[in-house]
């Protein structure tokens, strides 16, 4: 049987939020409909983070109001606290990801709270997910290393898988979000994550900051890892490095899966045509290779 790798699409929240041009909620909701039209299942479609501090994320409420539930889609709104649990509740998102931060000075820079008081508000949120209510996962932010401290221990990483296991959260993703990882990091941190939380589904989260990022995702599937995020164009960048690329694209993404035998249910043509989309709206070429190099084989 084909094995399936399931792409989570974050182009509308991780792109958007690094991209200096403000779109509206009606094209926001464009952006999120073509890609449901391309396939995607899961979306990232906002984030429940103060818009006076993050603009381009306003209107989160709006844009889940223009999303009703539909069967077999998720759409996920990022959290970094109770307080945007209780937005991700009000606005009826699917899914609830929320994020925790492994090191101190980025956790207080992101999100205003020690890494110890984001472990503390994990399990009052976990209680309340459930039924009627939105999913919960769980992302483990600069994992694989901080722009502030540095390396960042594999103890930080471990302490949080294991809030999450002690939590009951369902998926755990390992975020390299500054994208300084390399694929021996990545085989080693999934092994440590599935010890600590052996329950969990895993998701793994890339930027190409520094190239690494599809070689990283391949590192990810060999070491068992069926659930990935990219954004379309990898469209985005990275506060903390201003010349930066973004999230892995996903039509490079799928395009390497498929020629490897896998399954993501995606369109690639109608991915290299939204990443045209979004990049005209952006007002500047999207670094996706795939959309200037062409798919191989040519489609019949
Ligand atoms: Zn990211």
């Amino acid at each position: 049987m084909t094995r399936r790798i399931e792409i989570v699409e974050v182009g509308p929240r991780d792109g958007l939020q690094n991209e200096k041009t403000l779109l509206s909620v009606e094209e926001k909701l464009d952006f999120v409909r073509r890609l449901e039209g391309a396939g995607v299942r899961r979306i990232e479609a906002v984030s429940f983070v103060n818009p006076k501090r993050v603009p381009q994320m306003a209107g989160a409420e709006e844009v889940m109001a223009g999303l009703p539930h539909q069967a077999g889609r998720s759409r996920i709104g990022l959290v970094l606290n109770r307080r945007g649990w209780e937005r991700a509740v009000a606005a009826r998102c699917d899914e609830a990801n929320l994020v925790l931060t492994c090191s101190d000075t980025f956790g207080i820079r992101n999100q205003g709270a020690s890494r110890a008081e984001q472990i503390a508000a994990l399990a009052p949120i976990a209680a309340d997910a459930g039924p009627g209510k939105p999913s919960l996962s769980v992302t483990i932010a600069v994992a694989f290393g901080c722009p502030f401290e540095g390396e960042v221990p594999d103890s930080a990483v471990a302490e949080i898988a294991e809030a999450c296991a002690a939590g009951g959260v369902a998926e755990i993703a390992l975020a390299d979000t500054i994208g300084v990882g390399d694929p021996w990091k990545v085989r080693r941190l999934v092994r440590l994550v599935r010890r600590a939380a052996p329950a969990a589904k895993l998701r793994l989260h890339f930027h190409d900051t520094r190239n690494t990022g599809l070689a990283n995702a391949a590192a990810a599937v060999d070491e068992g890892a069926d659930i990935l995020d990219a954004s379309v164009g990898g469209i985005g960048g990275c506060p903390f490095a201003p010349a930066a690329t973004g999230n892995i694209a996903t039509e490079d993404l799928v395009y390497m899966l498929a020629r490897g035998g896998f399954e993501t249910g995606l369109d690639i043509a109608a991915l290299v045509d939204t990443a045209e989309w979004i990049g005209a709206k952006l007002g500047r070429p999207h670094p996706s290779a795939l959309s200037r190099a062409g798919v191989f084989p040519k489609a019949a």
